[in-house]
């Protein structure tokens, strides 16, 4: 069976619809991996953080372009003109900015505009890149910003994948790719063990989306926010083994939460945290 025809049969629940039921999203592990605490203020009281830093509503805006970009051809079998991609970003970016004027920090000599330039800048080098791979005529689109969930324990862990491709030269292996803006180079210790693509195996594997017996490749594709960006692609593997570690580490942060187990632990992450000024640990 394709994954066209179980999407076929499936209606597929949007991530809001899932985010409606008891549940464990990748983001929330991650806060919870960074600091019990700020999961506490931010997913047990519900406090709304002071500030957020730029990185958030930035990514969020090329994620949102990238999205269109591939839906496009998804829908029409072409590309969408580099304009056009950049179009969209200025409007994303413009959607970003209403909401979070009052609410958003910059780091250093940032802008909303000086940014904006970045994310263009970022989207020119993405454009010639993915050119170079052959879109769009090389591989399938399955599924562009996928919701899914999986059971996990009494719950459902859920997430959205950003993009699946289907090789069409082998139509059993399937590409995993997750988009990301980043200052710097992934090191080689991430991209190995990182546990989001990770959960992206035990996503489509559990929640039956692809079909069974399906071969995976994992993909980082990192717009590098340098003064000339450019786009690396950083390819892995996520074992059977890798799952289990991933899913080892998803129970004890359950039982951590089950038991109130919260506590600050300070770090890099307390330089965007916008709990900072009710933190005990500051
Ligand atoms: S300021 Fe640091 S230690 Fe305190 S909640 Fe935020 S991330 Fe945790």
């Amino acid at each position: 069976m394709t994954a066209q025809a179980i999407r076929a049969v499936r209606p597929m629940p949007t991530i809001e619809q899932l985010r409606q039921g008891l549940h464990l999203s990748f983001s929330q592990m991650q806060t919870y991996m960074i600091c019990p605490e700020s999961y506490r203020f931010q997913y047990v009281r519900g406090v709304k953080p002071e500030f957020v830093g730029s990185a958030l509503p930035f990514g969020n805006a090329i994620h949102e372009a990238l999205a269109s970009y591939y839906r496009q051809i998804q829908a029409t079998g072409e590309p969408p003109s580099l304009e056009a991609l950049k179009a969209s970003f200025a409007d994303h970016w413009s959607v970003q900015e209403e909401h979070g004027k009052d609410f958003v920090r910059f780091k250093g000599k940032e802008t909303w505009s000086g940014l904006k330039d970045m994310g263009v800048g970022l989207l020119e080098a993405y454009y010639t890149w993915r050119a170079g791979l052959g879109v769009p005529t090389h591989d399938e689109i399955v599924a562009v910003e996928l919701p899914l969930s999986a059971t996990l324990g009494d719950i459902e862990f859920i997430g959205a994948i950003d993009l699946i491709l289907r090789d069409r030269d082998k139509p059993d292996r399937y590409h995993l790719i997750d988009h990301k803006t980043s200052a710097r180079r992934f090191d080689e210790t991430r991209i190995a063990t990182d546990h989001q693509l990770t959960a992206y195996r035990f996503l489509v594997e559990e929640s039956g989306y692809l079909p069974m017996g399906a071969e995976f490749g994992f993909y980082w594709d990192v717009l590098l926010k340098q003064k000339n960006p450019v786009v690396e692609r950083y390819s892995t593997v996520r074992t059977e083994e890798a799952v289990k570690a991933f899913l080892g580490s998803a129970k004890a942060i359950l039982r951590g939460i089950d038991h109130e187990v919260y506590f600050p632990s300070p770090g890099w992450g307390c330089t965007d945290c916008g709990f900072a000024a009710m933190c005990s640990a500051k």
